[in-house]
């Protein structure tokens, strides 16, 4: 049978050479009636997320009860440990202007940090922020301290928002003794250790940040989402459908941010149309079983889900023929950067892509590799992108949310081009927009959620925490 979508880029390359894509096609392909059905389980695990009996989505509550409404002032600092950097900003809100100024930096984490111990990490945290404190010359007035926003973007268990019990390490952290304990005192002890004057007041996920950064600037935002090493999803519930928090006497129409933890979904394996190289990444990934949504789509697992493809091929004498790929076959030798350079590459000779094979594998692919190669990373990709907007669409659909905005950070979203396009081609496709309707639900890039988003949710604890709560 010929390829379902045959692209021109494949036109001169001999059927012989190119037949073995087919197979490739049906695994990475999901067509629109799957993309519904998915996102009406998705729907469905959300809600079970929220019950008492709980799924396997944590939707955890954030305790953030409302929205910033503007007024919010002060000067905070905060931190946010992303899976690749640490970011620290001085954030300063102006009363009543939607409006803030900040400066910051970032840190590049050790690798070693990732999987080394707990006590090892927030020493360097610490270290990080003195630093940081030192250089620009941050001191409070005496005997004071600033308000600390911590964004930990892993999920935590939170009885309140100035604490956070992490449920598991994920993105491939495997830092020991942090597991099941709440990260605030664990912090605490090393900032102590280095007489920093700040005191944590918020602890809250990298896309609760997104969301109250992103609905600061544009009320019509109602999710925030980041799609980067990790994917995730938050937006604002009604206490009322909310099951798990009904003994905690909330007010009849209090509202609360979940922090959905949505790269859980479909860890039973139900609907996703997992292929045998999911199931390699997620054996071979440090907390096999988990987060199966999300080692289909984010930035960390898609390189490799590449690399773990072109390897078969060569062993199958399919591609790069007669070369030697001991480099290629080093365990995540790609990352979702190189895909991304593929794509954007229009030149006739495909040269940045040969420029990356050459400097990254020492590899020599010819014409044909090139396009072929071309062709799967255009399969992996807009699966991805396709299986990210199923996420998004399920919590619009749940909360009768079919036209609004959504604020996307992350430098997957943010720089890799076309994947926007293609996960708002899939969300026409699940809600059968009208061809000539704009999208209704329009995924708009967002920035700084963890420097304003941050400080927003420090000023909401210190100054509204009570809202909701009796
Ligand atoms: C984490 C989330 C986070 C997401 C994006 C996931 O692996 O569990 O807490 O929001 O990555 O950073
Ligand atoms: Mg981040």
């Amino acid at each position: 049978p010929p390829l379902r979508y045959r692209p021109e880029m494949l036109a001169d390359i001999p059927e012989e050479r190119t037949y073995f894509l087919k197979q490739y096609e049906d695994w990475f392909t999901v067509e629109t009636p799957e993309l519904k059905k998915i996102t009406d389980h998705f729907v469905k695990e959300l809600d079970k997320g929220l019950s008492k009996e709980g799924g396997n989505i944590p939707m955890n509550v954030t305790w953030i009860t409302a929205f910033p409404n503007g007024c919010e002032e002060g000067r905070v600092l905060t931190i946010d440990m992303g899976g690749t950097n640490l970011r620290v900003c001085d954030v300063y809100l102006p009363a009543g202007r939607r409006d803030f100024e900040q400066t910051q930096r970032k840190y590049k984490l050790p690798e070693e940090i990732k999987t080394g111990s707990g006590e090892q990490l927030w020493d360097w945290i610490a270290d990080c922020l003195k630093s940081f404190m030192e250089d620009k010359r941050i001191e409070p007035p005496e005997g004071e301290k600033f308000s600390l926003a911590f964004t930990f973007s892993f999920p935590v268990y939170q009885s309140d928002i100035k604490c956070g019990v992490l449920q598991r390490w994920t993105k491939n952290f495997n830092v020991t003794g942090v597991e099941g304990h709440d990260v605030v005192p664990q912090l605490e002890v090393a900032l102590g250790k280095k007489h920093l004057p700040v005191e944590i007041v918020a602890v809250i996920n990298d896309t609760t940040g997104t969301l109250l950064a992103s609905h600061y600037r544009d009320p019509h935002v109602k999710v925030g989402s980041i799609f980067s090493t990790g994917c995730n999803a938050a937006y604002m519930e009604d206490c009322k459908n909310i099951p798990k928090l009904q003994e905690q006497g909330l007010a009849e129409d209090a509202t609360v941010i979940i922090n959905t933890e949505y790269g859980a979904f479909d860890n039973d394996r139900k609907v996703l149309p997992l292929t045998p190289f999911d199931r390699r990444i997620d054996q071979q990934s440090v907390q096999p079983g988990t987060q199966i949504y999300e080692k289909m789509v984010a930035g960390l697992y898609i390189g490799e889900m590449l690399r773990l493809v072109l390897v078969t091929l060569c062993e199958e004498g399919k591609l790069l023929q007669g070369q030697d790929i001991t480099r290629l076959r080093r365990e995540n030798a790609v990352d979702a950067t190189f895909l991304s350079i593929a794509e954007l590459d229009i030149s006739e000779g495909l040269q940045d892509m040969r420029v990356e094979f050459e400097e990254n594998f020492s590899l020599s692919p010819n014409m044909h590799d090139l396009k072929i190669c071309r062709y799967l990373i255009s399969l992996i990709s807009k699966r991805a992108a396709r299986l990210y907007a199923c996420g998004i669409a399920a919590i619009c659909k749940k909360n009768n949310a079919l036209k609004c905005h959504v604020g996307v950070d992350g430098a997957v979203f943010n720089k890799y081009s076309g994947f926007k396009s293609r996960a708002s081609q899939a969300l026409r496709e699940i809600f059968d927009w009208p061809a000539e309707e704009l999208d209704l639900i329009a995924l708009n890039p967002s920035e700084d959620g963890s420097g304003v988003g941050a400080a927003l949710a420090a000023a909401l604890a210190t100054g509204c925490e009570s809202k909701g709560r009796s």
